[in-house]
């Protein structure tokens, strides 16, 4: 028999990732694995799809926890012999108005958000087939902190030629200068949602370099790699003050992790409202 087409969306128990699950369950030809951390916080949201007669199947995957994410890799491996649709949605945010020293925001907002993700795709980009589509949940903040970056930085994170190691280095010093008060002296700047903002910053940059890898190394498999924003959305990161409900979240989402078959893209691009933005 033929191995059904698949699907996985990181951080999918609420808010846009379960979203754009619910998406894909109505518009994607195959399996889609709805994905937590938390077991229990999976199961009652694969219920509530249930519940909308939809059939999401389940995985635990922490992209913090490279054991888990090595054991999800296997599984689609061994069960799939692959992954066609990866859309890596999860992400963190301390409120602004958390006492957390800015350091330890940083080092932890990087770790999941810039870390996890570069995690994932160190484990799942060589299991996607031809065909495939890889979406990185980032965001148009990612772009303001960027154009708020000192010259020489702004200069670094476009470059055509930036390769991943690099943009680790850049993180990393981000983190050290957060952690030693010299943010501003490094170039970074001082915004709000600042530490959140630099890590969509490293989350888009390591798109596009993920992209452009993926050209060179397998020109003729005709994967589309982006990532997105998926706009001002109503969900507990912004303690619900987006306009956007998750639903409509999603469509930039699932469009690009829908692109049809043969496109050639958008490849490498920043997209937001389905349309390709500056960076
Ligand atoms: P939510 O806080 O509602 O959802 C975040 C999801 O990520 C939750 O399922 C959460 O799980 C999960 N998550 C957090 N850490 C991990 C981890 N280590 N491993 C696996 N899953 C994890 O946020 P949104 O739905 O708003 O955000 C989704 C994406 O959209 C994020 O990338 C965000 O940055 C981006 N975005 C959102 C915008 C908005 O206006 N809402 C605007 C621009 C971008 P748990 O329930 O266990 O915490």
């Amino acid at each position: 028999a033929m191995t059904p087409k698949v699907a996985l969306v990181t951080g999918s128990n609420k808010g846009i990732g379960l979203a754009i699950v619910r998406a894909l369950c109505g518009q994607f030809e195959g399996d889609v694995y709805l994905t937590a951390r938390d077991r229990a916080r999976g199961e009652e949201a694969v219920k509530k799809l249930n519940s909308e007669g939809l059939k999401p199947n389940f995985l635990q995957l922490d992209i913090t926890d490279v054991s888990s994410i090595s054991r999800a890799a296997a599984f689609f491996r061994d069960t799939y012999s692959g992954l066609d649709v990866l859309i890596n949605n999860a992400a963190i945010a301390f409120k602004e108005e958390d006492s957390t020293p800015y350091g330890v925001k940083a080092q932890v907002t990087l770790q999941t958000n810039f870390f996890g993700t570069r995690d994932m795709l160190t484990h799942f980009m060589p299991l996607i087939k031809p065909g495939g589509r890889v979406v990185n949940v980032s965001s148009l903040w990612g772009s303001v902190t960027m154009n708020k970056c000192s010259a020489e930085l702004q200069q670094q994170f476009r470059r055509e030629d930036i390769t991943e190691e690099e943009l680790v280095e850049l993180m990393r010093g981000f983190i050290q200068s957060a952690q030693t008060g010299q943010t501003l002296e490094h170039g970074w700047p001082q915004l709000m949602h600042g530490v959140y903002g630099v890590s969509k910053t490293g989350m888009t940059t390591l798109s596009m370099i993920v992209a452009r890898r993926t050209s060179k190394e397998r020109p003729h498999d005709n994967i589309l790699v982006n990532a997105c924003c998926p706009g001002w959305v109503h969900t507990d990161l912004n303690d619900h003050t987006g306009p956007k409900t998750p639903d409509e979240g999603a469509v930039t989402p699932a469009y690009l992790a829908l692109l049809p078959p043969g496109a050639k893209e958008p490849h490498g691009c920043l997209v937001s409202d389905k349309q390709v933005q500056p960076w």
